[in-house]
């Protein structure tokens, strides 16, 4: 059998976080629902177009994104370093919230060995409703790792409404809408139109980094790093207030700020101050913006690191595994 082939019928390895797509609602109303009710075991039965397909369903955790952290993600992690080595697997689909997918597509791109594709999908509905997208976006998810596999694309994905996201780009774009994501302006990798996947020609695929290492799994929490927000009347008290929890006997020290900067980069004049003090006191300050498209380019001389295109949420991700990275290495 050639590799394609393989690729193409090996087994897809779903692994269920919880979200919205495992949502159930008592009542019937689409905002009053609980996330995570319903096990990734009862997604895919409820799919019946992945009926007779080699799929395996693993449930890693049960919860609503918006609670999303370390325990979690290594868990995830540990689960996908494991389903990806084996021979028999095509790809893996990971079910998750709406709310904190692009914080765990950037951590997974970071992290992941280059070789097969993950894609993330979620849903804007509860599974109970009667717009229910998560069927859908379950199926497309499927579909899409096949076809990634026998392309041999090996990126982190986001399959969400019949578009296919790079998880570099991918952000909730939307509260509500059942179409809720965008790619920061970056067009999507692809559409899903019926059983076709319909690439978008020059598209570019990042190959996830390979960053993951015993050490870094090891570890019982990743460095502190918070978002602070420039705006009108913004001064250095926040900045101040976080230096002194982080001096306080027992505190998790602070090691990292992302300022969330008006326009190309920039902070309020009265921000200055506290975030130089913050750097001498050891503490890495990134800029990301908090403008929904463009990010910020890097310009030669500055003395302030950017985050290009991520948003401050993914910067913050960023910068977290960096310093976690730098630790362990
Ligand atoms: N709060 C939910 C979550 O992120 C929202 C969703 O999945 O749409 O888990």
């Amino acid at each position: 059998m050639n590799d394609n082939v393989r690729a193409v019928s090996g087994v897809v390895v779903v692994l269920g976080t919880g979200g919205t797509i495992a949502g159930v609602s008592d009542t019937g109303h689409d905002r009053d629902y609980q996330a995570a009710q319903l096990g990734v075991d009862q997604l895919v039965a409820a799919v019946p177009s992945l009926a007779g397909q080699p799929l395996e369903a693993y449930q890693v955790a049960q919860v609503d994104s918006k609670d999303m952290g370390w325990p979690v993600w290594r868990a995830l992690l540990i689960a996908l370093d494991e389903a990806l080595a084996r021979p028999d697997v095509a790809g893996v689909v990971v079910t998750h919230g709406t709310d904190t997918l692009e914080e765990t597509a950037w951590l997974l791109h970071l992290l992941l060995p280059p070789g097969k594709p993950v894609v993330l999908t979620a849903a804007m509905r509860p599974a109970t409703s009667s717009e229910a997208d998560g069927p859908r976006n379950l199926a497309d998810a499927v579909r899409v790792v096949r076809w990634a596999a026998a392309a041999e694309e090996d990126a982190v994905l986001a399959v969400l409404n019949g578009r296919v996201w790079a998880g570099t780009e991918v952000r909730k774009a939307h509260s509500w809408h059942i179409d809720a994501f965008d790619g920061g302006g970056v067009p999507p990798l692809a559409l899903v139109e019926g059983d076709q996947v319909l690439p978008t020609p020059d598209a570019v695929w990042a190959e996830p980094r390979g960053q993951l290492s015993a050490a870094l799994i090891g570890l019982e929490a990743l460095p502190r790093v918070e978002i602070i927000t420039s705006h009108a009347d913004a001064d250095g008290s926040l900045v101040e207030a976080l230096l002194a929890a982080s001096n306080r006997e027992g505190a998790k020290p602070l090691r990292g700020i992302v300022v969330a900067c008006t326009g190309h980069g920039t902070w309020h004049q009265d921000l200055e101050a506290a975030l130089l003090k913050a750097r001498r006191a050891g503490v890495v300050v990134w800029r990301a913006s908090r403008v929904a498209r463009g990010g910020i380019e890097s310009q030669p001389g500055e003395t302030w690191p950017v985050a290009g295109r991520l948003t401050p949420a993914q910067a913050r991700v960023a910068l977290t595994v960096t310093l976690a990275l730098r630790d362990t290495a």
